[in-house]
């Protein structure tokens, strides 16, 4: 049986938390990956100034930045245009390669259904989010996504990395169209 791979980025960490964060992560630290959500929060604010629903993702390889994107769907007229899709069609296209094989994407609310089957289609290996998304996140809230047996594909996740302010980023945005 496989085993579920969601880790939980808290602060308290135990030995063992600590030994799965380092191995999940291909060596990273956390602080690592905290540098490059940071790169998908501001992609997630400029969204938000643009109009958009203030979402980020970044694409990397190693320490190289393929993409970093934010929602674009009204400035597009795209449905499509979730910051995962748009990142990860600028990953492909930089890389000259449909599939990302050994990148890692980092977002801030974890995917809905659509993004999270996009990087079951392109191979990703490591999806790092920031909040979880209780409506519509079919990685760990519904579905089940990048954990499915059903797919040929499993992405290793790991959650909660910067969670408040992926989250109250969400929340301000919500709270200020009321
Ligand atoms: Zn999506």
């Amino acid at each position: 049986m496989r085993s579920l791979t969601v880790i939980f980025a808290t602060p308290i960490v135990c030995c063992s938390l600590f030994e799965a964060m380092f191995s999940a992560s291909e060596g990273r630290p956390l602080s690592a990956h905290e540098r490059w959500m940071r790169e998908a929060l501001q992609a997630a604010r400029d969204a938000r100034t643009a109009g958009e629903v203030p979402v980020g993702t970044c694409v990397v390889i190693g320490d190289e930045l393929l993409a970093v994107a934010g929602n674009r769907t009204r400035t597009d007229c795209d449905p499509t245009a979730h910051a995962e899709m748009v990142a990860l069609r600028a990953a492909a296209r930089k890389l000259g390669n449909y599939r990302l094989a050994k990148t890692i994407v980092y977002s801030t609310l974890e995917p809905c259904a659509m993004c999270a089957g996009a990087l079951i289609q392109a191979r990703v290996s490591l999806l790092v989010y920031g909040a979880a998304d209780e409506k519509a996140g079919a990685v760990e809230s519904h579905f089940q996504i990048c954990d499915a047996n059903q797919l040929n594909h499993r992405v290793e996740v790991i959650k909660g990395v910067l969670e408040s302010e992926c989250r109250e980023l969400m929340q301000e945005f919500f709270k200020e169209r009321r």
